[in-house]
């Protein structure tokens, strides 16, 4: 009997015949960057950093009903911005210097190839939500500030105070410890806020029909200055999306990240051929050869932490992060059997250095 090549297998070997990294796309095409175009023949994928454990279910729900990628992993990083108990992101997150919140957010939708974000939002809870408004009813790629918030009122959001008291208290103490020389009573060490000063939930997903989208949202770091703006909202820094290939985001320390646009470097990695985890290891190199020495300890490590997500429009994913402590070790998963932790991979033991 005359075996007949599946779907899978013809797509495979399809996918195969395209041309090497490195390689030019065809003769005479203007496009010579490499290209790995993978199939899409596999379930649903759904990545976040840890703190996405529920996002990653409820995205999974949404994209099983058939609901876009991009407009899923909004609805599952909301869970976390209308959190007041997550304090690195939306609601509840720690002000700046000023004592008050300012948020980031983008993201990218893959079948459209299109992009939107906020940066420095005051007074709304969910800026995803406004970084898809963006993306979906502009003309632009970045709001800011006021610009932003005034985009925000006219699609019907309401201002609303984003500092919870327990923040509130948060930003209290560290103004009281900033300066000995100040009016202000120093608090006792022990009843100093142990919150670090980083947080954020990034999220990608991919669906059966490789469409994929990526979206990150932030408060940023604590106690910035007022209009600091980091990574999270930067296209190609805090997440990037190529349908073609995958996606990537980030956490961590902003600053690190933005000069070598790791999301994007972490997605260009896979369209090599590296695999998930392998992206963002080689992205977190470059990030440590990219860092001022300020910032390295006397061994040449980082004294922050930083870490990749990636997933590829096969629905293989990976995370890799500087340090093993970073959030327990951990990243969200759901790849169809269920929301779960998975172990990350990471350059450093222990830690950041002090
Ligand atoms: N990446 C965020 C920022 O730098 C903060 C974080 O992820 O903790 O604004």
């Amino acid at each position: 009997m005359t075996s007949h090549p599946s779907r899978r297998d013809f797509l495979l070997a399809g996918a195969a015949a395209l041309p090497l990294a490195g390689q030019p796309v065809a003769q005479g095409s203007h496009f010579t960057a490499p290209a790995v175009i993978i199939p899409p023949d596999s379930p649903p994928t759904v990545v976040a950093s840890a703190n996405g454990i529920r996002g990653v279910a409820r995205a999974m729900e949404l994209i099983t009903q058939g609901v876009d990628t991009l407009d899923a992993i909004v609805e599952a990083v909301k869970i976390q911005e209308l959190d007041p108990e997550d304090n690195s992101v939306g609601y509840g997150g720690l002000p700046n210097a000023d004592g008050v919140v300012q948020l980031d957010a983008s993201c990218m939708h893959g079948p459209t190839k299109r992009a939107g974000a906020v940066a420095a939002l005051e007074g709304i809870k969910t800026p995803s939500e406004v970084a898809k408004l963006v993306l979906r009813y502009t003309k632009h790629i970045l709001l800011v500030g006021e610009g932003a918030q005034r985009f925000a009122l006219q699609f019907g959001f309401r201002i609303e105070n984003l500092l919870t008291e327990e923040s509130r208290q948060a930003w209290l103490r560290w103004r009281a410890n900033l300066n000995p020389d100040d009016n202000y009573l120093d608090v006792p060490s022990g009843e100093r806020f142990p919150t670090p000063p980083t947080g954020t939930i990034n999220c990608c997903a991919v669906n059966a029909r490789g469409e994929i989208s990526s979206v990150t949202t932030t408060s940023g770091l604590a106690w910035k200055i007022p209009g600091r703006v980091g990574d999270s909202p930067i296209i190609g820094a805090g997440e990037y999306t190529d349908n073609d290939v995958g996606a990537a985001g980030s956490t961590g320390l902003g600053e690190a990240n933005m000069k070598v646009c790791g999301a994007f470097l972490t997605v260009e990695g896979m369209r090599r051929g590296l695999s998930p985890t392998d992206a963002c290891l080689e992205t977190l190199r470059r990030v440590v050869a990219t860092t001022e020495q300020r910032r390295l300890d006397p061994r040449g490590r980082p004294r922050f932490d930083l870490t990749f997500y990636a997933l590829n429009k096969r629905g293989q994913y990976g995370c890799a992060s500087m340090y093993a402590g970073y959030r327990a070790g951990h990243f969200a998963v759901h790849d169809g059997s269920e929301a779960r932790l998975v172990g990350f991979a990471h350059l450093y033991e222990g830690e950041p250095p002090s």
